[in-house]
């Protein structure tokens, strides 16, 4: 049987659903908030599971040879030498540096084009209300119209609002306290392929990650309680950063000044996305508006496109709408759990205030890094949740005609 869907968000998971779910038949219908496709965002691994939904969609090679060719992760001290170093090469599996480390806007691309063969996108518009009669889902959208659906997909991110309007007060979200903004720098002369994690004073940390691109992929981090930062417009958010790092040392005059020019700054202050439940009558959520872990497990992208096709395969296992939203829900559950399973420490242990703190995490990352213990030092970086079993869903061949 196939179906009406609407889907709003066109990221990972939007689009990773409309790719499966138009290949599978459906009349499939894409609403994205941005006046056109957003290419911005920084580093995003895919792991294990999430690799094997790309293998399904004929599109890990692809994943792979857009690679931000990152050789690893260093943390430097204030004059950038190395105090410890996890090269790629040296460890077995993924470590922080995942083997198939991408850019957002690229690895969105790479789900987006296929999926435009057969969905319908449509940018600058936005849902304004959904009333869901059993029959059908009657959805106005910001420009007026009004449409009917059998399923709405809400795949529009952590601060997802149609979330919010149909599960009013049902997300009880875990704030991780931490603050990162993300954009884009020239590249310099001494810039290498390295991820440099820098750490200063007051729980704050400045990263600096190579690109395919020709340019420099930077992160300010500041650990801390949130105080409301996410709904500041990127104008205030660039005064508080530029305020709070002034004095932080190594490169942060260089990264404030790149900030300002920057063409995709995107800032994030990271809560974990937590509901009881995923669907209600003919709404359903899917990646970080679900769920979102964060991005300190390295896991989000991993989810969401899971998510997205466990979502589109228990679709077309068949029966009534109902009972597959309940399927995809018991399938991602375990995963999504285990996704979100990191401690609240971490981010304060990463992120020391004193100088003497700094000093004892930079000697306990050199002994991690050591031959005997850096296999399984790297990988409490990299996220390994339980993975569900995709043996009932389809598979590339099945959904090319
Ligand atoms: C521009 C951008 C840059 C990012 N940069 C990074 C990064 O550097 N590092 C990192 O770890 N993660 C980043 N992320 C988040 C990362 O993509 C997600 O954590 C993860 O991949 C899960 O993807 P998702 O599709 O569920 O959500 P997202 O990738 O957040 O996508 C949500 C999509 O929904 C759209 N949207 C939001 N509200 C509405 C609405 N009301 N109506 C219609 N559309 C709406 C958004 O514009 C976006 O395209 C970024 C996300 C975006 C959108």
């Amino acid at each position: 049987m196939t179906h009406s869907i609407l889907i709003s968000g066109a990221s990972i998971a939007g689009n990773t659903a409309a790719f499966w779910l138009s290949r599978l038949g459906h009349d499939v219908t894409v609403v994205e908030r941005a006046p056109e496709f957003r290419d911005g965002g920084q580093n995003i691994d895919v792991r294990g599971v999430g690799r094997e939904v790309l293998r399904r969609m004929n599109l890990e090679q692809a994943a792979l040879d857009h690679g931000t060719g990152e050789e690893g992760t260093t943390w430097v001290d204030e004059k950038g030498e190395v105090v410890a170093e996890f090269a790629t090469d040296d460890i077995e599996g993924d470590g922080p540096t995942a083997e198939m480390e991408i850019l957002r806007g690229d690895l969105a691309r790479l789900l987006y084009e296929p999926a435009g063969e057969r969905a319908t996108f449509r940018f600058g518009e936005t849902i304004e209300r959904i009333d869901d009669d059993a029959e059908s889902a009657i959805v106005t959208f910001s420009g007026g119209a009004t449409e009917r659906y059998d399923l709405v997909i809400v795949a529009e991110g952590v601060g997802s609002k149609t979330r919010d309007r149909v599960f009013p007060g049902e997300n009880d979200p875990r704030w991780m306290d931490l603050t990162i903004a993300y954009f884009t720098i020239p590249r310099a002369p001494d810039d290498n392929r390295m991820w440099r994690w820098y750490n200063a004073t007051c729980g704050r940390s400045i990263s600096l990650r190579p690109d395919n691109h020709g340019t420099t992929r930077a992160n300010l981090t500041i650990q801390k309680a949130p105080e409301g930062e996410q709904e500041w417009d990127a104008e205030r958010q660039k005064a508080y950063l530029r305020d709070r790092f002034a004095d932080a040392g190594w490169q942060a005059e260089r990264v404030l000044r790149g900030m300002e020019d920057t063409q995709d700054f995107y800032f994030d202050v990271l809560r974990q996305v937590r509901m009881k439940r995923w669907s209600k009558g003919r709404v359903v959520l899917t990646g970080d508006a679900a769920w979102c872990a964060t991005p300190l497990d390295g896991i989000g992208t991993t989810l969401a496109i899971t998510g997205a096709y466990v979502l589109a395969g228990e679709l077309h296992r068949g029966g009534d709408i109902t009972s597959a939203l309940q399927r995809y829900e018991a399938t991602m559950r375990p995963m999504v759990e285990d996704g979100q399973g990191v401690p609240k420490i971490a981010p304060r242990l990463m992120h020391p205030r004193s100088r003497l703190g700094i000093h004892l995490l930079h000697g306990a990352l050199d002994v991690a890094s050591k031959p005997l213990v850096r296999d399984t030092a790297a990988r409490l970086f990299a996220g390994q949740p339980k993975s569900p079993d995709l043996s009932a869903y389809p598979a590339f061949s099945q959904v090319m005609e």
